[in-house]
Parts: structure tokens; sequence; C-alpha cells
């Protein structure tokens, strides 16, 4: 999907800037808090999901709570917090993609590690 690609969280916004590094015991994954160069905030959370290694960023920025990802995601791995996105449990996350797919703000990426 070009349109996609073109919009992809990574062209053009380089993740050099402050990263904050937390334990994210509740999926037992890692979470990153990521500031951008272009002050975009993005949630990063890396872990073990069913089919191996697996990482899901979403952009804090660009999220609007329309809860798409939550409904559509077939292994309950994200829910809502304060109307944001959020990676609940990443051991059930079978990098599927629908999340991704869905999402009308390009806010989500799922990528295999
Ligand atoms: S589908 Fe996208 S915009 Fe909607 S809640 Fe999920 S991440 Fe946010
Ligand atoms: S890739 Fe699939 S299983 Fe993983 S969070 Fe997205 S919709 Fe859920």
């Amino acid at each position: 999907m070009p349109e996609k690609e073109s919009k992809n969280l990574k062209d053009g916004v380089a993740v050099t800037a402050d990263v904050v590094l937390t334990n994210y015991s509740v999926c037992e994954g890692l979470e990153k808090e990521i500031r951008t160069k272009n002050n975009l905030t993005i949630k990063e959370v890396s872990g073990r999901g069913k089919k191996g290694d697996v990482k899901i960023d979403i952009v804090v920025s660009y999220c609007k709570g329309c809860e798409i990802c939550v409904a559509f995601c077939p292994e309950k791995v994200l829910a809502m917090e304060r109307e944001i996105a959020k990676v609940v449990d990443i051991s059930k996350c079978t990098n599927c993609n629908i999340c991704e797919y869905l999402c009308p703000d390009f806010s989500i990426t799922v990528e295999s590690l």
C-alpha cells in the first residue's frame, strides 16, 4: 500500500531524540517512549508474540482514539487508555497487521523482529 508506506512514521522522522526506557510488566515486553525531532511521541513495545519477536509502535500524537484497532485486534493485544490506544499484552500478538491496516491515522505499526 504505497500511500500508507509514504506516511509511515519512520519516513523523515528520525528517532534520535530523548528515549525513555521503562519495564512493561503487563505484557512482559519492553516499552520505550520516544520523542522524535518532529516533536512526536511514540510508544514502542517489543517482546515475544505468538509468532516470534514483534514490535508495535503507536504514535501517540497521531492517535485520535477511534478504538478501531482495539475492536478489530483478534487477540486483544490492544486497549484504550485515556482515549489513546496502548499495548496491554504483546505476548498474544500474531503479527497479523490488521491494526496497522485499519488505523485511519497511520498511528500504529507492527513489525516482526
Ligand atoms: S485505530 Fe489508530 S487512531 Fe484509532 S485508536 Fe487505534 S491507533 Fe488510535
Ligand atoms: S498485529 Fe494483529 S494481533 Fe498484533 S496487535 Fe495488531 S491486530 Fe492485534
